[in-house]
Formats: C-alpha cells, structure tokens, sequence
C-alpha cells in the first residue's frame, strides 16, 4: 500500500522508522532483531536506507596500492523484501542516483515491482568520500528531481529506449526535505524552490532531515505551504545517543540544537547521562509534533531502536 493512502486512511499520527542494511557479512537476524522492538508501535511503513560503494586504497605484495571500489552495506532491495514477507508492513527503499545509470535504475525498479514495493524514497545521495562534491554516473541523475521524473515516466509506461507503452508501474514517490536547508543550497528560499520542483516532478510526500526544535520543523511546513508545496511533510527524528553524537549530528547533518537541549548536552559527562538527555528532547520532540496533528513521526534509528522504543513508548 501507498504510503499517502497510510496517511489518507491515519486517524491520527503515524509511526515509522528508518532502518540501515548491517555491515556486508551480517545475518539478517541483526535487521530483525532491531524491527522487533517496534513493531507494537504499529509501523505502516519501514524504511530502508542506500549506501553506496565508497573506494579504499590496499596495499598490493609490490607495494603499490590499488583503488578498490566496496559497498559496506549492501542488501536494501533484498531487506525490503524479506521485512515485507515477515512483518506484512510496507518497506520504502530508499532509492538515490549517485553511481546509477537511468538503465540501473529502471532495472533496479522493475526488481522492486516484481517484488511488490509500491513505495521508493528518491535521492540524490551524497558525494563519496574522495569526492569534493558530488558527481553523478555518466549516464546518470545530478538531482532527486530527475531520478522522480523517471520513476514517474515508468508510472505512466515510458521506459527508456522502448517507444513501444509497457506495463506502467504504481510506485508512491516521496523526497527528502530540509527544515535547516540542505548544506549545498545558497538559501532556505532556493531549496525550497528545488523541493517544489521535486514535487512538481511527482514526489507525493516529504520525509525531512532531522531536526532539534520543533519550531524549525513548524516554520518549514508554514514556508512550503506558502510556495504552494501541499504534500504531507513527515518529520524525521533522530535521539542523540552518545557523546560522539553531540559534536558528529550537527558536522554531519548540518543541523543545530537548540539552546535548551545544548545547555543539558554540556551538563552530560557519559554516553549514559546523553542517551537520557536524547530520550528526554525525543519524547518533547514527539508528543509536541503529534499534538500538532503531524501525519507521521519517522524517527531514524541508525541501528538503536532501544532509544526509539523509549520514546515511542511514551509518545504512541
Ligand atoms: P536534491 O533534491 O537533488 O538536492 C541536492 C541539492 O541540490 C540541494 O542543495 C538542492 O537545493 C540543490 N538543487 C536541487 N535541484 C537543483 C537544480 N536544478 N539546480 C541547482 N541546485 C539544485 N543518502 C543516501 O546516500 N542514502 C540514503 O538512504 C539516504 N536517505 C535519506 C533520507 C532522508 C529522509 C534524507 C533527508 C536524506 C537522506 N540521504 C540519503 C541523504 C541525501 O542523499 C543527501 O542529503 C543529498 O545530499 C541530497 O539529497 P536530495 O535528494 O535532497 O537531493
């Protein structure tokens, strides 16, 4: 079922969850074992996330190194199915253009409606680490948008090269938003613009970044409804987890906390004293998005849903 009919049919906010394929050489069990704990929150929808292959340096018997190209964390397509097939919940792949052409891509979604995902979360995807920005495949997308306009080409039957009208595909498309604005836009305004495109291409929700306060969440939808974004927007949610965690969410994400939630953060002296604080802000976070009426609460996991379920367990 389409995420949007999730919503459409939702007597009140919905909950799901983001989940990562594990490390290559990792059981399955290790997915299971973090879907278990949610699933009495009552998911409609999982997500699962896409890494791709990033290039290390080996030392060959000669001394030379060689660039190799690896996927740490394969299996999203695979994954997809298998939570399906256990769970009877929808799984949403997330679907990016780095390092896919237009014809793996078609290819990578006709796998995913023989398997019966009515839903993909397109991207853009970041640039791998030994890029300075990001470079898409050759005969590739350089925008979300373009990857959206060719899942929704495929809904219609255009596939590509064929002239001939085949057997259109129903995937439910959803992009990503930026209530703090993605770091590579010049402005607020001019992301937005990019994310009406998005959904002026097709994207029939929004997932956002996470975010710390409320307000910049409440602000966003205010903006996007104003430029005429009228999808539902799902806010994403992510608990901080450990001290790494204060410094690496806003450097990587380009997020900031608020000074309410920073001033308890400096107080933490362990990863114990932090996991609290995070499942503290996540319960305000939560409950104040839910009685706003929000459509759904997503909440990243990153491989921990124990703090999840802390704080669904108090908010769902
Ligand atoms: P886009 O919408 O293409 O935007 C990228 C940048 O380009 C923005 O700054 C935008 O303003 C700008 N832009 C857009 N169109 C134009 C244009 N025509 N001209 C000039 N500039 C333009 N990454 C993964 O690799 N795997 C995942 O599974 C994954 N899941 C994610 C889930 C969510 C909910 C979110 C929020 C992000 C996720 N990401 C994931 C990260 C995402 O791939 C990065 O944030 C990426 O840098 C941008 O992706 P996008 O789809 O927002 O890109």
């Amino acid at each position: 079922m389409k995420v949007t009919d999730h919503i459409k049919d939702a007597k009140e906010t919905l909950f799901s969850f983001e989940i990562l394929p594990p490390l290559k050489g990792k059981s399955i069990q290790s997915i299971y074992d973090g879907i278990d704990p949610l699933m009495e929150f009552n998911p409609k929808f999982v997500n699962v996330t896409y890494h791709r292959e990033e290039y290390v340096y080996k030392e060959r018997d000669n001394g030379l190194l060689e660039k190799i190209s690896i996927r740490k964390r394969p299996g999203t397509v695979g994954i997809c199915a298998a939570i399906m097939n256990k769970y009877d919940v929808d799984a949403v792949p997330h679907l990016i253009c780095g390092g896919f052409s237009k014809e793996e891509t078609e290819n990578a979604l006709i796998d995913l409606q023989f398997l019966g995902i009515d839903n993909v979360l397109a991207l853009r995807g970041d640039s791998i680490k030994t890029e300075s920005s990001f470079r898409p495949h050759k005969n590739g997308h350089s925008f979300a948008k373009e990857l959206i306009e060719q899942v929704v080409d495929m809904n219609k039957g255009n596939y590509l090269m064929d002239d001939i009208h085949l057997e259109p595909t129903g995937f439910c498309i959803g992009a990503a938003g930026y209530p703090e604005k993605h770091f590579e836009a010049m402005n607020l305004s001019t992301d937005l613009l990019h994310l009406k495109e998005k959904v002026d291409a097709g994207a029939e929700y929004i997932v956002t970044q996470m975010f710390f306060d409320n307000q910049k969440y409440f602000d966003f939808v205010k903006a996007c409804r104003i430029i005429g974004i009228n999808v539902p927007i799902i806010p994403g949610l992510k608990p901080i987890k450990s001290m790494n965690h204060i410094s690496f969410l806003p450097k990587f994400f380009h997020i900031d906390y608020p000074e309410e939630l920073s001033k308890e953060l400096l107080k933490c002296n362990s990863n114990e004293d932090v996991k609290n604080v995070g499942i503290e802000w996540g319960v305000h976070q939560s409950k104040e998005l839910k009685k706003a009426g929000v459509p759904c609460i997503h909440y990243y996991t990153m491989s921990n849903s124990e703090m999840v379920k802390a704080i669904a367990s108090k908010t769902f």
